[in-house]
């Protein structure tokens, strides 16, 4: 008998239509659903017209779930992991399984859909060339401090999951750590009736979240721009040039700004040219 397959199904992050037809076909066909909390799935599946069997998975019973679902794997039959919204094992249950069901060399297929964290960069205006997810933030102040002095010199933009009833305090932490000025975007209640994507500074959307209690309900993904290392770079590497400049031909001060700032010579002989254009003028 051939092993069953194990589908990684992305479920609605909150409007019902974003569940994907081959989401919801996977879903009718499978033997089992393995749910995150089976009273959730319920009501998705009969908003579907279907009654799958279902057993639960959380965080709590993973381990043990695993050898069942191993086991129903291996005598062919075929299991859906759904979580309560979005995509399983982002920051949901799910990793153990499916190591261990590949460890298995049983297949593991993904049915991709939402997910909260690319629906809010989607959307966010900051840079998606590069980005780093660091899940949900720490409930204490002094943890979400520590991992703010941690990613503060960080060039990416960054991603975490915020529960509402903490975003303000998050905010005043963000502030204390990486300043007033930083950016940020606050993505709520995507897909849903409320949904609201804000973008300013840390002061002035803490400020704004403190002003309407509204802001601080529902479901949250926080977007910080990355630190400006490479405006930083730049800025001292002119900073060099133009001492150097000071004291030597343009050549030799290219050349020894570039041994120190690990830069290119070329670009900063232009540079050079330049500071010392503008100084003629
Ligand atoms: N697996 C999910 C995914 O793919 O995004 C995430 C599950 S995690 C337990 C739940 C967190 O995701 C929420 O606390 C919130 O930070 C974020 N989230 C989920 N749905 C959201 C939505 N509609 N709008 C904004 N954030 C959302």
């Amino acid at each position: 008998m051939s092993e069953g397959i194990l589908y990684i199904v992305a479920t609605p992050i909150g409007h019902l239509n974003d569940l994907s037809p081959r989401a919801s076909e996977v879903l009718a066909d499978v033997d089992l659903i393995a749910a995150e909390d089976t009273r959730v799935t319920r009501k998705l599946l009969q908003h579907l017209g279907l009654n799958t069997a279902m057993l639960s998975l959380h965080e709590h019973n993973e381990q043990q779930r695993i050898e069942t679902l191993l086991l129903k794997l291996q005598a062919g039959e075929s299991v859906a992991l759904v979580s309560d919204a979005g995509t399983p094992l982002i920051s949901d249950p799910g990793y153990p399984l499916v190591k261990a069901v590949r460890l298995a060399d049983i297949k593991v297929v993904p049915i991709p859909g939402p997910c909260a964290l690319i629906s809010a960069l989607s959307v966010s205006g900051l840079p998606t060339d590069k980005f780093i997810f660091e899940g949900f933030l720490p409930g204490k102040s002094s943890g979400r401090r520590g991992k703010f002095e941690e990613l503060k010199q960080e060039p990416r933009t960054l991603i975490f999951y915020e529960s509402p009833h903490r975003i303000l305090a998050c905010l005043d932490d963000l502030e204390t750590v990486m300043g007033a000025e930083r950016e940020v975007v606050v993505a709520r209640e995507l897909t849903k009736a409320f949904e609201t994507i804000h973008s300013g500074s840390v002061a002035e959307t803490k400020n704004w979240v403190e002003q309407d209690q509204n802001q601080q309900r529902g479901e949250i993904v926080l977007l910080v721009a990355g630190a400006q290392v490479v405006k930083k770079q730049h800025q001292d590497q002119e900073r060099i040039l133009g001492l150097l400049m000071e004291e030597l031909p343009l050549k030799q001060a290219a050349g020894l700004t570039a041994k120190i700032c690990d830069a290119k010579r070329n670009e900063l002989y232009q540079k050079a040219l330049e500071i010392k254009a503008s100084k003629e003028k």
